[in-house]
C-alpha cells in the first residue's frame, strides 16, 4: 500500500456511503443538441475539481455539505452524438435514485439533460412543479430537427407536467410565439409570490448557470447579456428554503469551461452547486 495521503476523486463534502445519502449526485455530459458553444460536455468533471477551493461550509445557510449528506456518483458514460441513448440512460440512472428512495442532482451537460430527469422525478412525484433559472425560455416546439434539443426542453417538460407547473426565473430571451405561451400560461416569474400557486407540490429546480449576467458568467454554451447576479440567484434559494419548498430534484447546467480562462465561472458554478444542495 501507499502511505499518501491521496487527494480524493469525488465532490468535496460528499460522504462515502450510497446507503447513507439522502441526495446522489450524478454528472451528466452531455452536450450533443448545443447549437452555440458546445463543450458543457467537459463541466462534471471541472466543476468536481473546482469544489475543492470551495469551502465546505455555507454561511449563507449556516450549514455543512455533510449535512446534506450527497454521495457522488461520478459521470455517467454518454454516447457524445446519440440524443435517444444519451437521455435513455440518464432517465435509467435518475429512476434509480428514485427507486432508492433518493434525491437526483444533476451536473450538465447541456439543457437537454434535464428532461429525462424531470421524467423519471414525475412517475415518482406525480404533483410536481418545476422552477427554471434561465437567460432563455427554451419553450421551442423542437429545434433543428431535434424535438429534445436544449432549446426545447421546457416545452417538452411542460407537455409532460403541465406548462401551469412550470416557473420561469431570470427570462430574457426567446422567440414571440416562446413568450406567447409563456404568457398564456403564467410561467414567467419575477416576484416571489409568483410562486405561491406551486407552493405545495414537490419541486424540481433546474438552473442554466446563462441566467446569470455574462459578467459572472462568461463560460456558458450560449452567452445572453443582461442577466441576475450571483447573490441574487442565491436570494431566490433563500426564499425556496425559508419558505420550505419541497425540493426532490436539481440540476445545473450549460456551463462551458474551456471557454473558462480564468477559471471564475467554473468557480462560480461550482458555488451555486453547493448552496442548491444547501436547500434540498
Ligand atoms: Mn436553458
Ligand atoms: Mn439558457
Amino acid at each position: 500500500m501507499l502511505r499518501g495521503p491521496f487527494c480524493s476523486k469525488d465532490w468535496i463534502g460528499a460522504i462515502p456511503e450510497f446507503e447513507k445519502a439522502k441526495i446522489v449526485m450524478i454528472g451528466v455530459g452531455f452536450d450533443g443538441t448545443c447549437c452555440n458553444f458546445t463543450g458543457s460536455r467537459f463541466a462534471p468533471p471541472a466543476v468536481r475539481l473546482a469544489s475543492w477551493a470551495l469551502e465546505d461550509y455555507s454561511p449563507v445557510f449556516d450549514k455543512t455539505l455533510d449535512e446534506t449528506a450527497f454521495f457522488d456518483a461520478g459521470d455517467i458514460e454518454l454516447s457524445p452524438a446519440n440524443v435517444k441513448t444519451s437521455l435513455a440512460a440518464i432517465k435509467a440512472n435518475a429512476k434509480d435514485i428514485y427507486d432508492c428512495g433518493k434525491k437526483y442532482f444533476g451536473i450538465g451537460g447541456e439543457h437537454s439533460v434535464t428532461y429525462p430527469a424531470v421524467e423519471a422525478c414525475f412517475e415518482k412525484y406525480p404533483d410536481l412543479a418545476v422552477i427554471q433559472f434561465d437567460a432563455h425560455t427554451d419553450l421551442r416546439n423542437g429545434y433543428l430537427d431535434e424535438q429534445f434539443s436544449h432549446a426545447s426542453v421546457m416545452y417538452n417538460i411542460g407537455n409532460l407536467i403541465g406548462f401551469e407547473n412550470i416557473k420561469q426565473i431570470g427570462i430574457r430571451s426567446g422567440l414571440k410565439e416562446e413568450f406567447e405561451l409563456a404568457k398564456e400560461h403564467n410561467t414567467l416569474v419575477e416576484r416571489t409570490e409568483q410562486l405561491d400557486t406551486i407552493k405545495n407540490k414537490k419541486i424540481f429546480v433546474t438552473v442554466d448557470v446563462d441566467v446569470l449576467s455574462v459578467g459572472e458568467m462568461p463560460a456558458t454554451g450560449t452567452p445572453e447579456a443582461g442577466g441576475m447576479t450571483f447573490n441574487e440567484l442565491v436570494d431566490w434559494f433563500k426564499y425556496l428554503k425559508s419558505m420550505n419548498f419541497d425540493i426532490v430534484g436539481a440540476d445545473v447546467v450549460e456551463l462551458t469551461p474551456e471557454r473558462d480562462f480564468t477559471g471564475a465561472s467554473t468557480a462560480v458554478c461550482a458555488k451555486i452547486i453547493r448552496e442548491l444542495l444547501m436547500i434540498m
